[in-house]
């Protein structure tokens, strides 16, 4: 983990907003070619999608790996192994 995750000044732009990078595949329920990865923090916490952005079904979730840069905020000991206390 690089410092970069630990100090972070406030966004530059007026907006936030994440990018969703096209994957190149095909969504099953309605055939768009439409498919794309990207940030999301839902009920299970931070996590990586999939999902079409014509009819929004949802091909994969995954838990973001540190490349993933999600969330940009994650404590200095976020990808430390868990002891068995927790
Ligand atoms: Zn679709």
């Amino acid at each position: 983990m690089g410092v970069d995750r630990l100090l972070f000044g406030p966004p530059q732009k007026a907006t936030v907003s994440v990018e969703r990078v096209r994957t190149g595949q095909t969504c099953p329920a309605c055939g768009s070619s439409d498919v794309a990865r990207y940030p999301v923090a839902n009920f299970l916490g931070p996590r990586m999608v999939v999902k079409c952005q014509d009819c929004f079904e949802n091909l994969e979730t995954t838990v973001p790996t540190a490349d993933d840069h999600w969330p940009p905020w994650a404590s200095a000991t976020s990808d430390w192994p868990a002891s068995r206390n927790g």
